[in-house]
């Protein structure tokens, strides 16, 4: 039934986000690591990360686990680091396209950690998370750029104040720190798709 939305969404290219920020035909898995923005008027920001666990390693509930604070921590040598680690993302799209979102936009998710975006510390509060399902080592499937580039749109023009100027990867805002998206990822090729969207 999931996938049936999923599929029709794809189709138009269109999703619709209700008043709370939900992606309606998006699978919902909500996350407790979330709470109110400052301001829920000023959604001015997307973040892109990738992330698999363990690194490089796709498939399975992992990330899912992680982010509802269900990692079995002694299930791979990895996972012992991110135990007691408290985070989430607003969305996650898969290597096949599939996308699941654990926090509505309106709340924040805790996706930047210690970052900054055009001098404004603390990106969490004014922005949107959206995982990837990848590593920094090998680029990303023709599903995920299609996915994205449709959320994208769409966010765009639900949210006024988030514009494709305001659009950066997670090591663009904690650099040094994080490596995400890393350099498989496209941006010229995402950019192109976005702008070609808005027409
Ligand atoms: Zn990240």
């Amino acid at each position: 039934m999931i996938e049936q939305t999923q599929s029709a969404a794809k189709g138009s290219g269109r999703w619709t986000i209700d008043a709370d920020g939900w992606l309606r035909g998006a699978r919902v898995l909500p996350s407790p690591n979330c709470d109110a923005r400052p301001d829920d008027g000023d959604i001015s920001l997307l973040v892109i990360h990738n992330i698999s666990l363990p690194p490089g390693r796709f498939g399975g509930r992992w990330i899912e686990h992680l982010f509802t604070n269900r990692l079995d921590c002694d299930a791979h040598p990895y996972f012992a680091a991110l135990r007691d680690l408290r985070v989430s993302a607003h969305l996650l799209i898969r290597r096949g396209g599939r996308i699941t979102q654990f926090v509505p936009f309106r709340q924040r998710a805790w996706h930047a950690g210690v970052s900054c975006f055009d001098g404004r510390e603390r990106c969490n509060d004014f922005s949107i998370g959206i995982e990837l399902e990848g590593a920094d080592t090998q680029p990303f499937t023709n599903a995920q750029y299609r996915r994205l580039q449709q959320v994208t749109t769409s966010l765009l023009a639900r949210y006024p104040r988030l514009t494709p100027q305001r659009i950066a990867g997670h090591s663009e805002i904690a650099p040094g720190r994080k490596s995400d998206p890393g350099p498989y990822f496209d941006w010229s090729r995402y950019r192109a798709a976005i702008a070609q969207s808005l027409g």
